[in-house]
């Protein structure tokens, strides 16, 4: 099975990373597929251009397994980057094989405001990630859904194409791309956060506002 993990990336961190390994563990996934998004349709414009979250994404991902890809399938496409429109483009190249969208917590809370976000289940399975400060309490409709749809266990998500949803609980990491930028417009490391050399191209390209008027954070 196939793990499409779409994100802002603005820029990528280790609570990205570290939660796409155990997941790939924990649901058997054969690669893990990152997807930056050209333009997000659920917020504002992103602090780097796509380019350059692409690049970051590469950095940090050049001594992660070799399971790990990056698809830039929505950098191409012009237009807000739908995920629905992603997984059918998917969806054609891999035929019947089981496929799983990876998702935060937080990013299925806001699920519904996705674009034509039912059709999503006939496209792949859910994953979704426990992130800390989100419950799992949802809005009524997603807890029907996930009722409705949650996977008896594992093995049943090898089983078919798409359709379910199951919840994996991940080593809690209460890193966001937001606290770092926010932490680098005020001058503090975020060292630790994120891979050393993705820092360093954000000190390059002087991204997030980092180095403006404040003293660089230490690489
Ligand atoms: P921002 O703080 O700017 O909103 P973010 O850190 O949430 O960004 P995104 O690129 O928007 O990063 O996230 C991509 C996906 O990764 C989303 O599904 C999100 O829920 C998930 N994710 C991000 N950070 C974590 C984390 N620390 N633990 C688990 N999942 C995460």
């Amino acid at each position: 099975m196939i793990g499409i993990f779409g994100g802002t990336f603005d820029p990528v961190h280790y609570g990205h990373l570290r939660s796409a390994l155990e997941v790939s563990e924990i649901a058997g996934l054969s690669e893990v597929r990152f997807i930056p998004c050209h333009r997000p349709p659920h917020r504002e414009t992103p602090g780097a251009t796509p380019r350059q979250r692409l690049e970051m994404l590469k950095i940090a991902l050049e001594n992660a397994p070799p399971s790990f890809r990056i698809d830039t399938r929505e950098m191409e496409r012009p237009g807000p980057s739908f995920m629905v429109d992603t997984l059918r483009s998917l969806r054609d190249e891999m035929g019947l094989r089981p496929m799983a969208l990876i998702l935060g917590a937080d990013a299925f809370r806001g699920l519904e405001r996705w674009h034509q976000w039912p059709d999503l289940f006939d496209l792949a399975h859910l994953l979704i990630m426990q992130r800390p400060g989100e419950s799992s309490d949802w809005p009524q409709a997603l807890a029907d859904i996930f009722k409705e749809r949650e996977a008896p266990g594992m093995p049943s998500l090898h089983e078919r194409p798409q359709g379910l949803i199951t919840s994996i609980s991940v080593t809690p990491l209460a890193i966001s791309a937001s606290q770092i930028r926010s932490r680098l417009k005020a001058g503090k490391s975020v060292r630790f956060l994120t891979p050393d050399s993705v820092i360093e191209r954000i000190r390059a390209w002087r991204l997030y506002s980092c180095g403006e008027n404040e003293t660089p954070p230490e690489a």
